[in-house]
């Protein structure tokens, strides 16, 4: 047997899942929280792994989250030191995330120095859009200087778009589908015979979709009328849109398992809170239909899009007339497993597909290596 170890460094956290090779199936996983020091960080992740019991002798790839990989990379790519200096070089771009992706990088190249480690861009996927969909309207020094529509979340978006072609057993080039991968954080894609070509995301995850504490989408104008009219600073008001706002400005919450009792007790920021929420959801299904032209699949990912059919379907409500039609049983199923939720006949497949971004991540690290 052998295994791909999978690590998501975050700031004070670091997931980790060891894959067995081929199948992908899980043999050991868990998450080490309040970390500070990240090499100390790593040294738990291998006492939990051995506590566990497999070999760590038969890791043959580690494959890493890494957030941003700017233009430069559309699939993932074996890490060297030319690689580690180019995700240290985007840090600008991602400050709270490519620094401790980075650290992770380096604390397991030290413990692991003899195999592969390959790194998996959550920007990759989108990076087939086209010109027309990742340029910003903005003076041209700007766009120079790489300010553009980057989009992330990629892994989970381009896996489930692959596993909902494959669940419906049509050839994934054949497929023009939409994603809502709604969890804390929320994106949409509209994904053409498997290819992004629009997502709601931007230079940085807080474009788009309303999410737990983000924003998502606010008039460009808001920094600068902020900074005239209260004296906040940039910072302010960067911190503010990312973990102030969002579900937990509207209501005082961002967990939709903590709103919904407040909307059925009639707490009227609760009840708007999902308004909005679901509404964005809503036009962003309307905009991306229209750039795919036809749609095929509709699919739902992540903590919200797989758990929560009250707001799929509070986000597909009078979409019918554009052939989205929601079965209200199928929807309501208790399934974990990837399945259909729109009505018989409705032209447009609606699917729930569980969304799994460490599989993903084994899968490529596997595929750029050839050790699959
Ligand atoms: P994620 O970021 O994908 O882990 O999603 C986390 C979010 O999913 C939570 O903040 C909740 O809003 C939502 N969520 C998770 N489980 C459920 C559930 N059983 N019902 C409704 N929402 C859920």
């Amino acid at each position: 047997m052998r295994y791909v170890l999978v690590l998501n460094c975050g700031s004070s956290s670091i997931k980790y899942r060891l894959v067995e090779v081929p199948s992908l199936e899980t043999a050991a996983g868990g998450i080490v929280e309040r970390v500070s020091d990240h090499a100390e960080g790593m040294r738990k992740v291998l006492a939990e792994l051995e506590a566990a019991g497999p070999d760590l002798e038969r890791v043959a790839v580690v494959g890493h989250r890494v957030v941003h990989g700017g233009t430069r990379y559309a699939d993932p790519v074996v890490i060297d030191d030319a690689v580690e200096r180019r995700i240290e070089e985007l840090s600008p771009m991602a400050p709270l995330h490519n620094p401790v992706n980075l650290i992770g990088v380096r604390a397991a190249r030290e413990v692991f120095p003899s195999v592969p480690h390959v790194a998996v861009f959550d920007t990759a996927f989108h990076q087939t859009m086209p010109p027309e969909a990742y340029t910003y309207a903005i003076p041209r020094e700007w766009t120079a200087g790489g300010v553009r529509r980057y989009g992330f979340h990629g892994t989970s978006h381009a896996y489930v778009s692959r596993r909902a072609a494959e669940f419906l057993d049509r050839p994934y080039p054949e497929v023009n589908s939409i994603v809502l991968h709604l969890g804390n954080g929320a994106s949409a894609s509209a994904v053409e015979g498997g290819r992004c070509v629009d997502t709601s995301m931007g230079l940085t995850p807080l474009e788009g979709l309303v999410m737990g504490t983000r924003s998502g989408d606010v008039d460009p104008a808001l920094a600068a009328f902020l900074a005239r009219t209260r004296g906040l600073s940039v910072e302010e008001v960067d911190h503010a849109l990312n973990h102030e706002s969002g579900l937990l400005a509207l209501c005082g919450h961002n967990d939709l398992r903590e709103i919904w009792p407040l909307v059925d007790a009639g707490d009227p920021a609760a009840a708007l809170a999902m308004e909005v929420y679901t509404r964005r959801a809503r036009k962003y299904v309307g905009a991306y239909y229209a750039v795919l032209g036809r749609l095929d699949v509709l699919v739902f990912t992540a903590g919200v899009g797989e758990n929560d059919p009250r707001t799929r379907a509070m986000i597909l409500t009078g979409l019918e007339n554009l052939g989205i039609v929601l079965d209200p049983e199928a929807n309501t199923s208790p399934s974990r497993a990837p399945r259909v939720i729109s009505a018989a006949g409705s032209p447009v497949t609606v699917l729930v597909v569980p969304t799994d971004e460490e599989r993903e991540i084994a899968g490529q690290a596997l595929a750029v290596t050839g050790l699959g």
